[in-house]
């Protein structure tokens, strides 16, 4: 059922309200600051939101929340846009809250000039105090500021976007009501002076992100001796001092691109007041705000501040890196992007915030993939096995079907003298609860004609390791059935060149954190991390069948890939074309090799009984790097 059929969101969407003139549609955003990757938690905003829209024939904006120049970034402002698409959406128009800067700045005077708002020159804990202090347990009051006239108002907000202020000296600050009930009508901030990070290098924290939210940092900065201007910001450079918070940005931003339903999570539930107020104030169209639970994840720390810390102290080798829970980390590590939608849709929307393990994440992906990628058979540990009675030359080609659905075909792989197995699958010692290979024991290799019988080994007497295991082939002489052998196990086969196996490095993604809290853990999360994280296999093998996957990748296509393959498709052309009119000049083949290049998460496939495997982005034409996405089943470990 989708989710937005039934509860919270179908809830919310009988209560449209009418829009202003000209707009009949529904009309959401998805408003993201630029300055992080998006993570996992993000991916149920995004699905709202655009999802939302779509179900309704509407449109979804992407509007980057731009009001802060301290940490955002051109960088991640492409990420996210690239992101959003990878998902499978076609934002209606892409937006930023700095393409209203001068707008805002000019409702900003005119909500002085109605006596709406007032410069305040307070500390943060005069602020505090005049809240009621820090419990609450004082009478509230408002500061000497707040009566100053109009006019002298004026002439300050004026002085502070000419940098006449320092951060932290002086904010605008909106006049609304002391007397009720709700902190977020204490007349909180419209405009600030951003003060410059003491470590450029750190960036925001969600953990702290409302409290911390950029509105009210320049009274913060004040106290700490901070004088430093924030900035340049990446859109607008140095041409601004003052930034709008996002208790003034958001609601108007909502109202110019007259979105219907502002939808976000809940800790803004006591802000929808105060963004009706403003709207109100300033008379321009209201939006209508509603708010759901957050999607939270255990088991991993999605933490900007947290993830850099990972990279620095190298637990991790970059943000992306596929045990990581952004959402670029799980592309590269190959989630497909309708295994995380189908994800979020499963969970359903509520106020409630939802509280998932990574281990449930999992589950419903490898649910996901097991229905959607071809099958093929990958050795990650080989072991070589000689079939001393088939001639040196003997080659049979073997069909394997890529699926269990006849529909996605089947492909021939060849089947030689010598074949390699995995290691585990074989054992010295015979034992009779022992189904796989070991000396005396017969064993059939997945859709080979016949089994094979183990009959002796060679080890490396430096290493103790088994080199090469000798067996023979069960092919009864008369041409009767062979006796079906109790399992199977799987193969490559090596003969010729081109009938070789390819041999691939196999990263096996394991928790990063050995607790479902790392957070919690007392001497930091640092000392939470899995020492196994990931295990590497340099020496894995992939049948000859891996190339028509990969030719074939996307495979299946889907929403967001199909895009993305499109838009390969677009260069592709565009490389054909520019090769035409430029004789000699431009290698025709471009296109191809871009899409094989760019989108090495989209060639994904089941290795049979080891798990789904995806081509990783450190792959070159020398070496094949694999990360394994999930296993086929919880906790089998290798
Ligand atoms: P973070 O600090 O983790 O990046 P944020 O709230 O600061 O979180 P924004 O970039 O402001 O991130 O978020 C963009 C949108 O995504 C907002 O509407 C926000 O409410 C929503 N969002 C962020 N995190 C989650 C989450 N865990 N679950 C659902 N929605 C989320
Ligand atoms: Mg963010
Ligand atoms: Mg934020």
């Amino acid at each position: 059922e989708s989710m937005f059929k039934v509860g919270f969101l179908s809830d919310v969407y009988q209560e449209r309200p009418v829009g202003p003139e000209g707009i009949s549609k529904v009309t959401t955003r998805f408003p993201p600051e630029p300055n992080g990757f998006l993570h996992i938690g993000h991916s149920k905003a995004i699905a709202i939101n655009f999802g939302f829209a779509k179900y309704h024939g509407g449109e979804c904006y992407l509007r980057f929340d731009d009001t802060n120049p301290a940490g955002e970034k051109k960088e991640y402002d492409d990420s996210i846009e690239d992101t959003v698409r990878w998902l499978g959406f076609k934002p209606v128009k892409i937006t930023h809250s700095s393409d209203n800067f001068d707008r805002l700045y000019a409702l900003a005077e005119a909500l002085i000039e109605k006596g709406g708002a007032y410069v305040c020159h307070c500390t943060k804990s005069e602020i505090v105090d005049q809240r009621g202090g820090k419990k609450g347990e004082k009478p509230r009051y408002g500061c000497s500021h707040r009566s100053r006239p109009t006019s002298e108002s004026m002439t300050e907000f004026r002085a502070m976007r000419d940098g006449k202020y320092k951060p932290g000296e002086a904010a605008l600050r909106m006049k609304q009501n002391l007397e009720d009930g709700n902190p977020q009508m204490w007349d909180v901030f419209a405009y600030r002076i951003p003060a410059k990070k003491k470590d450029e290098e750190e960036e925001g924290d969600e953990e702290e992100s409302r409290e911390n939210d950029t509105r009210e940092n320049g009274a913060e900065a004040a106290e700490s001796n901070e004088v430093q201007y924030a900035g340049p910001h990446y859109r607008t450079g140095d041409k601004w001092k003052i930034y709008p918070t996002y208790d003034f940005t958001h609601c108007l931003c909502d109202s110019f691109e007259g979105i219907t339903h502002s939808l976000c999570t809940t800790e803004f539930e006591l802000s929808r007041v105060s963004y009706d107020w403003l709207n109100n104030e300033l008379d321009v169209y209201r939006p209508m705000q509603r708010e759901y639970g957050r999607l939270s994840v255990s088991g991993t720390i999605l933490s900007k501040r947290k993830i850099h810390e990972l990279v620095k102290n190298k637990y991790v080798r970059a943000r992306d890196d596929p045990r990581l829970y952004t959402l670029p980390a799980l592309r590269r590590r190959g989630v497909p992007p309708g295994a995380i939608l189908s994800f979020v849709n499963e969970l359903g929307v509520t106020k409630a915030v939802t509280n998932i393990e990574v281990k449930r994440f999992e589950t419903s992906v490898r649910r996901y993939l097991e229905v959607t990628v071809p099958r093929l058979m990958l050795v990650l540990d080989p072991v070589k096995v000689v079939i001393d009675n088939l001639p040196d030359d003997h080659l049979e080609m073997v069909e394997l079907p890529f699926s269990k659905d006849p529909a996605m075909g089947s492909h021939t792989i060849p089947f030689a003298k010598i074949v390699y197995i995995e290691r585990s699958d074989f054992r010295e010692v015979d034992s009779p609860d022992y189904f796989r290979l070991a000396p005396g024991k017969t064993v059939g290799l997945m859709k080979a004609p016949f089994p094979i019988t183990a009959t002796s080994f060679e080890k490396d007497p430096s290493t103790g390791n088994i080199t090469i295991i000798h067996a023979t082939y069960e092919k009864p002489a008369d041409g009767s059935a062979p006796k079906k052998p109790k399992s199977f196990i799987h193969w490559v086969a090596s003969s010729s060149e081109r009938h070789s196996p390819i041999k691939a490095e196999v990263r096996i993604i394991n928790p990063l954190f050995k607790s479902d809290n790392p957070a919690a853990h007392p001497e930091g999360f640092l000392k939470d991390v899995n020492p196994d994280s990931e295990e590497i296999f340099p020496n894995a093998m992939i049948e000859t069948g891996f190339e028509e996957i990969r030719r074939r990748a996307p495979w299946p296509a889907e929403a967001g890939e199909k895009a993305v393959a499109d838009e390969a498709k677009t260069d592709e052309e565009h490389a054909r074309s520019d090769a035409s009119t430029m004789p000699g000049n431009v290698d025709a083949d471009r296109g191809d090799s871009f899409k094989a290049a760019a989108r090495p998460e989209t060639c994904r496939f089941q290795g049979m009984r080891m798990g789904y495997f995806c081509v990783d982005k450190e792959s070159s034409a020398e070496k094949l790097v694999l990360n394994r996405i999930v296993s086929l089943k919880e906790d089998t470990g290798k």
